[in-house]
């Protein structure tokens, strides 16, 4: 440690610091330092921290003593290296390159080849024997910092260097001779001089101070603010800036520039696996321009340097414990590392890769299983193709993030945009992609370009988001004036035309491919005795496996039919925590509720309960018989009873008909006279739930009769059968007094009736704040709670979920009210406060209260990570999400324990 690392605050060299300080130095700045601890060939520099960052944006200006701190650190790079910036004879240029703490891959900026300018361009010239190089170098930094620094628009840029390639019949800048990259950097620099209405700075530590700024600034743009919703990262870290000594991979056959995976970021498959570009700058790589050849042809370029990076990758891996991503250059035969992070990678490889690691006896199980996600495992329950399908492939290009999507193409992201907004699904169909597309891949299902390989901007970015990508598809020549796209043979794919891409297999296929269940649901379905299991479910397998081992978290499935209860079982679930009953009165089975609400006399109710009765005893018994040995909570009748009856006006209408026709229906105008009687302004806020059984006698006598005959029957039969009763929107603690003391009447009954005793156990939802509020007296007459957390958050927002999801939320995500909609991840501080006050009183007044959750959010990884925290019993959810319940209820454990860093 140096003496300067107490006095300075904002600049540290990448000698001082390390992997832990990413919330300072940012993730590229931390792992700069990290690398160069761990002695690899990092060109020097130093990293401004992210506190000047988000100092200079609240403020507008750069923090006091910044200058002098950047002067400090580049007096002693200079002194290290024996140049100084943009010297007039030799000069040393620099890099100042964005990088937060989380890795935004090409939404903020970079700035290679600062100190470059009118002198200094000779002086490279001389000393490097290459004046090309030297005026190409110059060209990039123009057109970088007008870019960048001078937001002069890319249109003006390019029109000022487009005349010379016609000129010279090239496609790129730097296939220019020397004397024509001479006329561009002339011509760029009048643009930056008419469009910012002052000159190009030629002075070097003006243009340093310049570039940090701007790199401050890019935190700010608009993509970069999107990527950050997308990805849920907060918007106020900041960005940290590195400025570092320039290497060169563009200074002959013998350099070049490349990315290097420790293992495939796509499958997981372990080996070498990259991309190389001969004869190139960093940038060339992943703006997907030109193509790359495959990392392992290095070898037979430059086998000294190949050897030197393998090395390199070898160690960073036994280091990070990890799969890492390399950023490297070769300048004329000598290799510099410039990046390293822990590498992004699809949901397969994440899995995998855990699993790989810990039989390399790098990682334990635990971390095996904090390194996978809820979110990665839902992915993988995605369908894919079906294999055996006979399309024939229309194009084939680059796997580079795995799925099966299917949706109609659109030639930008705008369209996208509005083919997504109409309904339908979207292919993305681009030469390549720019971080300006991202609003359209957000848009569509799957994304196709023709350009560039799996380090492309498109496959990264789409990886990161989960969504199906093939990049390169080289054979398809895309004209997004024309909106069509055309194939070798002349097929032509315009816009609106249905395509189904392969994100796996690498391929696009004209019109819909039929898509099957991925093989780690037909695994969970097929249960213990399928042993076809290849390695990505056995990875699943073994992480699920040790994820139940360490939780305390039950996991509970949501589920009505005896289907879905058999298929919550195999998919592990350890009851059902939800079985709604509305279902069993729909269908041909209405016109009885019909009858129910109609009776005139307690006579006419009762028959028509009775004809409920047998059907609804049939529906218990077979769900009790599939969950044998495992809770099953069956909640009684919730929604408001006029969803069981015809719609008012429509029934209106037909009356107000059938009158004028002078044809009278009395049962109708019955009908109507009741529908109008049961009318309710705020049918949510009105006779449902719990009101219902007090208000409607004999409805939850009804139910319960079903469910305890059903148990009774299933016992008497010899299994074993754990039925508990819910009782819906309850609010006081008299009402639960009430409702309770007549379930228990019917099942003393019953049990005399039958002969069987079956334990049964009565609780209630705490779905209605009140409830949280005075759960500790209502807990005296409740065995359970489970919390309703989607009327919870309803009724605790005043928000009417289907009126403000589509009107309000999307405000409200763009002015931040909230990060996440509440409806998807539990809302901490306010239904989450009810969630903790009412365990706390409920569990002070009644010790073996058991309580669970069956909203929504028990399928939900975040609100997962909260239940488990704040000690309740169980979640439940739908059974689909049952395994990704399992998953994040043991990361739940291993995380809280340990500080995750991930
Ligand atoms: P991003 O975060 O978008 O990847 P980087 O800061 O990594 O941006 O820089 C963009 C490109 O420029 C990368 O390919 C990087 O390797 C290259 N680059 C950055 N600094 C230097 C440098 N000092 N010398 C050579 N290439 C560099
Ligand atoms: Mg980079
Ligand atoms: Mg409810």
């Amino acid at each position: 440690m140096t003496t300067t690392q107490h006095r300075t605050s904002f600049v540290f060299d990448f000698a001082e610091g390390s992997r832990e300080q990413s919330d300072l130095l940012g993730g590229k700045g931390a792992n700069l330092a990290e690398m160069t601890r761990l002695g690899l060939p990092v060109p020097p520099g130093f990293t401004i921290t992210t506190t000047a960052c988000r100092s200079y944006l609240t403020t507008g200006e750069v923090p006091p003593g910044l200058a002098d701190e950047v002067a400090a650190h580049l007096g002693r790079l200079e002194q290290e290296l024996g140049r100084e910036l943009g010297d007039a004879d030799d000069p040393l240029l620099v890099s100042v390159r964005s990088g937060a703490k989380f890795s935004m891959p090409g939404m903020m900026e970079t700035i290679l080849d600062i100190g470059l300018n009118d002198r200094s361009v000779h002086g490279l010239a001389k000393h490097s024997g290459d004046e090309h190089f030297a005026w190409d170098s110059y060209r990039r930094l123009l057109q970088m910092y007008a870019r960048t620094v001078l937001d002069v628009p890319d249109e003006l840029l390019h029109a000022a260097m487009a005349p010379q390639y016609g000129v010279h019949g090239v496609a790129t800048p730097e296939e220019l001779p020397t004397a024509a990259i001479q006329s561009v950097c002339a011509a760029l620099k009048a643009v930056i001089a008419h469009h910012s209405g002052r000159e190009f700075p030629q002075d070097p530590r003006e243009q340093l101070e310049l570039a940090i700024n701007a790199v401050f600034r890019s935190w700010s743009t608009p993509r970069a603010q999107l990527y950050r919703r997308q990805e849920n990262i907060p918007d106020d870290l900041g960005t940290a800036v590195n400025v570092m000594a320039m290497v060169f991979g563009n200074r002959g056959p013998d350099s070049g520039t490349g990315v290097a995976f420790t293992r495939d970021p796509a499958s997981g498959e372990p080996g070498v696996y990259g991309d190389y570009l001969q004869n190139a700058q960093g940038e060339d790589v992943v703006a997907g321009v030109r193509n790359t050849i495959p990392l392992i042809q290095l070898q037979g370029i430059d086998a000294d340097s190949y050897e030197k990076l393998m090395a390199a990758m070898n160690k960073l891996e036994l280091h990070y414990r990890d799969l890492c991503d390399i950023e490297f250059t070769i300048e004329r035969g000598r290799l510099w590392i410039l990046q390293t992070r822990v590498g992004k990678r699809t949901a397969a490889a994440a899995f995998r890769i855990a699993v790989q690691l810990v039989d390399e006896g790098l990682i334990t199980m635990d971390e095996a299983l904090a390194r996978v996600s809820g979110t990665q495992l839902s992915q993988l329950m995605f369908p894919r193709f079906d294999s055996s399908h006979d399309t024939a492939v229309l194009a084939r290009g680059v796997a580079a993030s795995p799925g099966a999507a299917v949706g109609v193409a659109a030639f930008d992201s705008a369209t996208a945009q509005r083919f997504a907004a109409e309904g339908q699904p979207v292919i993305l169909v681009r030469r390549e992609t720019t971080p300006d597309d991202l609003p359209g891949m957000v848009a569509a299902e799957g994304i196709v370009t023709t350009r560039g390989g799996k380090t492309s901007h498109a496959a990264v970015v789409a990886r990161g988001m989960g969504k199906t990508c093939v990049c390169g598809v080289a054979t398809l020549t895309v004209d997004p004036e024309a909106r069509r796209a055309v194939t070798p043979d002349g097929e032509e794919i315009a816009e609106g035309d249905l395509l189904s891409v392969d994100g796996l297999a690498g391929t696009v296929y004209r019109g819909r491919v039929a898509v099957v269940p991925s093989p780690v649901v037909a695994f969970f379905e097929k249960g213990a005795e399928s042993n076809d299991a290849d390695e990505l479910v056995t990875a699943v397998d073994r992480i699920l496996r040790h994820a139940d081992q360490v939780r305390t978290l039950g996991v509970h499935a949501n589920a009505d039919t005896p289907a879905d209860a058999r298929r919550s079982r195999r998919f592990g679930a350890e009851g059902i925590g939800l079985c709604r009953t509305e279902h069993m009165f729909l269908g041909e089975r209405r016109q009885f509720v019909e009858e129910l609400i109609l009776a005139e006399g307690p006579a006419e109710q009762q028959a028509a309960l009775d004809r409920l009765l047998p059907l609804q005893r049939a529906d218990f018994t077979e769900i009790f018989t599939a969950m044998d040995g495992l809770p099953v909570t069956v909640r009684l009748i919730d929604p408001p009873l006029h969803e069981f009856l015809p719609d008012l006006t429509d029934l209106s209408v037909r009356v107000a008909v059938d009158h004028v026709q002078g044809r009278i229906d009395p049962e109708n105008d019955r009908l109507l006279a009741a529908v109008r009687r049961m009318h309710e302004a705020n049918p949510m806020l009105g006779l449902r739930g719990v009101r219902l059984g007090i208000v409607i006698p004999g409805l939850f006598a009804l139910q319960t009769r079903a469910i305890a005959e059903a148990a009774a029957a299933v016992a008497a039969a010899g299994g074993d059968v754990r039925p508990e009763i819910m009782v819906p929107l309850v609010a006081s603690e008299q009402e639960m007094r009430l409702v309770r003391s007549e379930i228990e009447e019917v099942i003393a009954t019953v049990a005399a009736e039958t002969g069987q005793q079956v334990a049964t156990r009565i609780g209630t939802m705490i779905e209605v704040p009140r409830a949280a509020l005075c759960a500790g007296s209502i807990a005296r007459s409740a065995d359970f709670f489970s919390f309703g957390t989607n009327d919870l958050t309803q009724l605790t927002w005043a928000f009417s979920r289907d009126d403000v999801e589509a009107t309000i939320f999307p405000r409200y995500l763009e002015n931040r009210v909230f990060a996440v909609s509440p409806f998807e991840t539990i809302d901490p501080n306010g239904v989450g406060r009810l969630v903790r006050i009412a365990l706390a009183e409920g569990r002070a007044a009644n010790p073996d209260l058991v309580v669970g959750v069956c909203g929504e959010h028990g399928g939900d990884p975040r609100s997962i990570e909260f239940f488990a925290a704040a000690g309740l019993d169980y979640v439940s959810c739908s059974p689909f999400r049952v395994p990704v319940a399992r998953l994040e209820a043991g990361r739940a454990t291993v995380t809280a324990s340990s500080s995750d860093t991930r």
